[in-house]
C-alpha cells in the first residue's frame, strides 16, 4: 500500500514578514520532492475542530488565537512566531491533516501518511505559542489517537535539530505516550538535556553542533530506537523536522539527504515490527529550500 500524502494549498497562507525563515516557499519545497514519488496517493487536508484542540491546548489561549482572527489582526504572538489573516485556516489545516494522518491509518486506509503543511507545532505549548508555531500538530494527533481510537501505546518521536519542547510538555506523563527526541545541544529552545528532571514517558539525546551521519545513526540506534521497541507502540507518530541538514542555516549538525531515508527505514521497520506498520509523520523544520526537497523525498521514499 502506498504512501499517503496530506497538504492542503492553503497552509501557503500563512504569511511571516518577509525575510522570515519559516516561509510558504517551504511547503513548495516540499511538494516539488513529495511530487518526484511516484503512485503516492495525495488527499486534502481538513481543518482540526475545536473538540480536538481542546484535548491539547487551554481554552483561554484558543479563544484569544479565534478572536485574533475574526479582528484580523496581525501581529507577533512572540519574537518570531507571527499571526496574520492566512494563519488561522493554516493552523487548522496542519493540526487537522495529522489526525486525518492517523484517521487514515487506524481506519486501513493507508499504512503511513505524511502530513505535509505548515507552519510547524512541535515548540507550541498548551497555552503558549512559540518557535514558529502556534498549534501543537503532533501532540494533537497523539491525543486524538488515544481519545478516538482508544490507543494505548502512541509513540512520538522527533528528529527536527530543535528539541521539541511543546510536544514534551504537553505529552509528559501521558500514561499512553512515550515521546523521544534528538536535537542539537546547544541550540533554541535550550531544553531536552537528558540529565535534568524530566517524566517518566520521555527520552531526550543530544548531538553537539558539527556532529554527521554516524554520530546521528549511533545516537538512534543505540538509545532511541531500542526504547520505541520496548515499548511495543500501536502507532508511531513523526515529528519530521529537515533542519539537521547540513545546508541548513538555523542550526549546524550536517546531516546529508541519504540520512533521512535511513532515519525513516529505521521507523518503518520497527512500525512494521510492533505497530502492524502504522506511521504518521508531520513536517516540522527544514530552511534550506534544496535541503528540504531533497530530504523530504528521501524520508518520503523509505515510508513509501
Ligand atoms: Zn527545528
Amino acid at each position: 500500500m502506498s504512501l499517503l500524502i496530506i497538504t492542503h494549498d492553503d497552509c501557503l497562507g500563512h504569511r511571516p514578514p518577509d525575510g522570515h525563515p519559516e516561509r510558504p516557499a517551504r511547503l513548495e519545497a516540499v511538494m516539488r520532492g513529495l511530487n518526484q514519488l511516484s503512485g503516492a496517493r495525495m488527499e486534502s487536508a481538513r481543518p482540526i475542530t475545536r473538540d480536538e484542540l481542546d484535548r491539547t491546548h487551554g481554552r483561554h489561549y484558543l479563544d484569544k488565537i479565534e478572536q485574533l482572527d475574526e479582528a484580523g489582526q496581525q501581529l507577533a504572538l512572540d519574537a518570531d512566531t507571527h499571526f496574520g489573516p492566512g494563519t488561522l485556516r493554516a493552523i487548522k489545516l496542519a493540526a487537522g491533516a495529522a489526525c486525518q494522518g492517523v484517521d487514515q491509518v487506524l481506519n486501513g486506509a493507508a499504512r503511513r501518511a505524511f502530513a505535509a503543511v505548515r507552519p510547524p507545532g512541535h515548540h507550541a505549548e498548551s497555552a503558549r505559542a512559540m518557535g514558529f508555531c502556534i498549534y501543537s500538530n503532533i501532540a494533537v494527533a497523539a491525543c486524538h489517537a488515544v481519545a478516538a481510537h482508544g490507543l494505548q501505546r502512541v509513540a512520538v518521536v522527533d528528529f527536527d535539530v530543535h528539541h521539541g519542547n511543546g510536544s514534551e510538555a504537553i505529552l509528559a506523563g501521558n500514561e499512553n505516550v512515550l515521546f523521544l527526541s534528538s536535537h542539537q545541544s546547544p541550540l533554541y529552545p535550550g531544553t531536552g538535556q537528558p540529565d535534568t528532571p524530566h517524566a517518566s514517558n520521555v527520552r531526550n539525546a543530544v548531538l553537539p553542533p558539527a556532529s554527521g551521519s554516524n554520530e546521528f545513526r549511533d545516537l538512534w540506534l543505540e538509545h532511541l530506537l531500542p526504547e520505541i521497541d520496548r515499548y511495543r507502540p500501536q502507532l508511531v507518530l513523526v515529528s519530521a523536522g529537515f533542519d539537521a541538514h547540513w545546508r541548513d542555516p538555523l542550526a549546524q549538525l550536517q546531516l546529508k539527504d541519504d540520512d533521512y531515508y535511513w532515519i525513516g527505514e529505521r521507523l518503518v521497520d520497527l512500525a512494521e515490527r510492533r505497530a502492524d506498520g502504522r506511521l504518521v509523520a508531520s513536517l516540522e523544520g527544514g530552511y534550506d529550500l534544496k535541503a528540504l526537497e531533497a530530504s523530504a523525498l528521501a524520508f518520503a521514499e523509505a515510508l513509501h
